[in-house]
C-alpha cells in the first residue's frame, strides 16, 4: 500500500484496455493489469517500468467467476482499495444466428457481460466503505444499436449499459460512479480477428469488408483510435466532471449511432 490510487482494468495487456493502463500509468496510479496474452506479464512490466508505478499482473480467466473473485481479493490485499474498475476484456463471434455456436455465445456472455456483474460485486463493498469509486463498462455502439450476425455480442453490450444504469443508480448515494464507453471500430486484435469470418459470411475481400462493414456507418470514414477511447474512459473518472457524470452511455463512434 503506497497511498495512490489502484485502477483495475480487464483485459487490459491488449487494444483498448492497454490504452487505458497506460494513461492511468502516466498518471501514477497503481495498476492491476489482467488478460490472456501470453505475454502479458512481460507486456504489464514494461508499462510499469517505463512509469514507475507499482503493479499486479494477474492472467484471470474472465470466464470464471472463482478467478475474478481471486483476482479482486489479491488486488485488495495488495493495494488497499481499488478506486477505478475498468470492465474491458471482450471477445466477438460472427455468424447467423442460426449457426451461432451455443458455446461460443456463453463464452461472449461471461466474458463480455458476466464478468463484470462479478468483477463489479467483489470489488463494491471496498468502494462504499470508502465512499469513492469510478466504474467504467467497455460497451459498444453495439450496445445502442444492433449489426447482423452479432446476437451475441450485441445482446451483451445492450446489457452491459442496462447494468451501467442501475450501478449508477445503486452507487450515487455512496459515492460510486458508472459509466459505459460504447466505441465504434477500433483496429484491435478483436476487428483484425473478424476480417475472415466477415468476408466468409458477406462474401467480400478483406478491402471491402474494411470498407463496406466496419467502417460504412462511421460518418467519419476512419477506424477511432484506442488513445480516443482512452481519453474518454479518463474523462469519466478523473476530470472535473466525473463525480456527477453517472450512468450514461457516452459514444465514441466516429458518428455511427448517429443515424
Ligand atoms: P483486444 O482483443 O485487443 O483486447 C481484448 C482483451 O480482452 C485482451 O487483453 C484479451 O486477452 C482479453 N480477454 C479476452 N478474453 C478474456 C478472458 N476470458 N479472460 C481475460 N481476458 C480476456 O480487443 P479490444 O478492441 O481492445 O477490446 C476491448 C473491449 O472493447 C472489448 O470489450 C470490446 O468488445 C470493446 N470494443 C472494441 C471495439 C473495437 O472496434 N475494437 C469496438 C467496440 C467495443
Amino acid at each position: 500500500m503506497n497511498g495512490k490510487k489502484t485502477a483495475l482494468i480487464t483485459g487490459s495487456t491488449s487494444g483498448i484496455g492497454l490504452a487505458i493502463a497506460k494513461r492511468y500509468a502516466a498518471k501514477g496510479y497503481n495498476l492491476v493489469f489482467n488478460g490472456l496474452e501470453p505475454n502479458g506479464a512481460e507486456i504489464a512490466q514494461s508499462v510499469a517500468d517505463e512509469y514507475q508505478i507499482e503493479h499486479l499482473f494477474f492472467p484471470a480467466n474472465m470466464a470464471d467467476p472463482a478467478q475474478i473473485t481471486a483476482m479482486a481479493a489479491d488486488s485488495l490485499q495488495r493495494f488497499g482499495s481499488v478506486d477505478i474498475l475498468v470492465n474491458n476484456a471482450g471477445i466477438q463471434f460472427v455468424s447467423p444466428v442460426e449457426s451461432f455456436p451455443e458455446a461460443k455465445w456463453d463464452a461472449i456472455i461471461d466474458i463480455n457481460l458476466n464478468a463484470a456483474f462479478h468483477m463489479t460485486k467483489a470489488l463494491w463493498p471496498k468502494m462504499v466503505e470508502n465512499k469513492f469509486g469510478r466504474i467504467v463498462n467497455m460497451a459498444s455502439a453495439h450496445g445502442l444499436i444492433a449489426s447482423p450476425f452479432k446476437s451475441a455480442y450485441v445482446s451483451a453490450k445492450f446489457g452491459i449499459v442496462g447494468f451501467t444504469k442501475t450501478l449508477a443508480l445503486e452507487g450515487g448515494p455512496v459515492g460510486i460512479t458508472a459509466n459505459a464507453v460504447c466505441p465504434g471500430y477500433v483496429f484491435t486484435p478483436i476487428v483484425e480477428n473478424q476480417i475472415p469470418d466477415q468476408m466468409k459470411t458477406h462474401n467480400m475481400t478483406r478491402e471491402e469488408v474494411i470498407e463496406k462493414v466496419f467502417l460504412k456507418e462511421h460518418a467519419v470514414k476512419e477506424f477511432i483510435t484506442v488513445d480516443a477511447i482512452a481519453e474518454a474512459v479518463l474523462f469519466l473518472t478523473d476530470s472535473a466532471a466525473a463525480s456527477v457524470t453517472t450512468g450514461i452511455a457516452l459514444p465514441v463512434d466516429a458518428g455511427w449511432t448517429a443515424h
